[in-house]
């Protein structure tokens, strides 16, 4: 089906980068640059300074960033592992394959961890701590590393939808330990597939991920550390992103223009509550767009009917999926989160035009119940 407004639209960005895209592939073949190359090394470089760390590490996913972190930080079998209980599943998989124990906590209503509740959940098996700076905003970094130094534990971010993200005089991935992105598609670093990468200032941890993702083979010495993996980011996926990240400021610039355009139309409406929150310590990128509606799946219904593609991320908790074996953690706030988000259409080819078409269909949506109420 196409939409009138899609929630993202990757031919379109294509389309607009073509050819230094298509320069930077055709570089790739053409010199059979395919494995371990400069483009991977470029990237990393200039990755590292964007986000403001020392180093920067390749890898083939988000997924793997979490993993190969929480392996680097020596965490493992016995050892309990903090989260929220409001994230993109992979946050917590990591965790379990890597032998330890997920404990999820509650979040506050801007969908990021509650220091209180990581405080509450320490014991003396906890070994880490993995905030999730979700949908593009920071998690009270400031309160979680305090926590952390205070019990002396590892904080590792999933900066996964924050890349870009103020906090303080800093940006999302050089507050902890180390931390880990993703360039999923549809993340506002978006590659031709699967990639993801580590960030950290500690030399040992970027080695330990630099071996991790090769077999375990210290490539200078050919010597084998431990049992690795075959998880590198491809030379390819490199020269693509290098590209792109020249483009991801501008891009942050227009993802807060079209937040603010979603807020002035929608701010009136009683009904539904709008992602903006306390910006006095920190910016926002707005990875997705996420409203709260008490009737959600009859809003999203009808902007679905009226061609505007929505998502809803997630619609069931993580412990409702009875193969992931996870306790029910009980967290009202969390629950709720996931009976009333609503991520609309917010990427770098959203457009005024399609702000207005959203907006419309949810006026519009809302006008009966408006009507009642003045006429009960
Ligand atoms: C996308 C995402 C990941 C995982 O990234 P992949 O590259 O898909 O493996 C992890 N955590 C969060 C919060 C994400 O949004």
């Amino acid at each position: 089906m196409s939409y009138r407004v899609p929630f993202v639209n990757a031919k379109a960005q294509y389309g607009r980068l073509k050819s230094e895209i298509d320069a930077a592939i055709i570089g790739c073949l053409s010199r059979g640059d395919l494995i371990d190359r400069a483009d991977l090394r470029s990237f990393e470089e200039h990755f590292a300074s964007f986000v403001g760390t020392k180093f920067a590490v390749g890898v083939n996913s988000g997924y793997h960033a979490l993993h190969f972190s929480l392996q680097a930080a020596g965490i493992g079998s016995g050892d309990e592992v903090i989260t929220s209980g409001h994230t993109f599943v992979a946050t917590v998989s990591a965790i379990v394959n890597v032998g330890a124990r997920p404990v999820l906590v509650d979040v506050e209503d801007d969908y990021n961890l509650r220091p209180n509740a990581v405080e509450a959940a320490i014991n003396p098996r906890t070994r880490a701590i993995i905030p999730v700076s979700l949908n593009g905003r920071v998690c009270k970094m400031e309160d979680i590393m305090e926590i952390a130094r205070k019990h002396n534990l590892v904080v590792i971010e999933d900066s996964a939808q924050a890349l870009g993200a103020d906090y303080g005089t800093k940006r999302a991935g050089a507050l902890g330990d180390a931390a880990a992105f993703s360039f999923y598609p549809f993340k506002i670093l978006g590659g031709i597939g699967d990639g993801g990468a580590v960030t950290t200032n500690d030399s040992e941890i970027a080695r330990a991920v630099r071996l991790l993702r090769y077999n375990g083979e210290d490539r200078a010495t050919g010597e084998y550390h431990f049992h690795g993996q075959t998880a590198l980011m491809d030379n390819l996926q490199a020269g693509v992103l290098d590209v792109k990240l020249r483009y991801v400021d501008s891009w942050i610039e227009h993802r807060r223009k079209i937040a603010n355009l979603y807020r002035a139309r929608l701010n009136e409406i009683a009904e539904i509550r709008l992602p903006h929150f306390d910006e006095s310590n920190q910016r926002d990128i707005f990875q997705n767009y996420v409203i709260r509606a008490a009737e959600r799946d009859l809003l999203r219904a009808r902007l679905e009917a009226n061609g505007v593609e929505t998502l809803v991320h997630w619609p069931r908790p993580m412990w409702r999926h009875a193969g992931l074996g996870l306790a029910d953690p009980q967290l009202p706030n969390t629950e709720r989160l996931y009976r009333e988000v609503l991520s609309l259409p917010m990427s770098s080819e959203t457009t005024e035009g399609h702000v207005e078409i959203v907006s419309e269909s949810i006026r519009a949506f809302y006008q009966p119940f408006r009507a009642r109420a003045a006429h009960p």
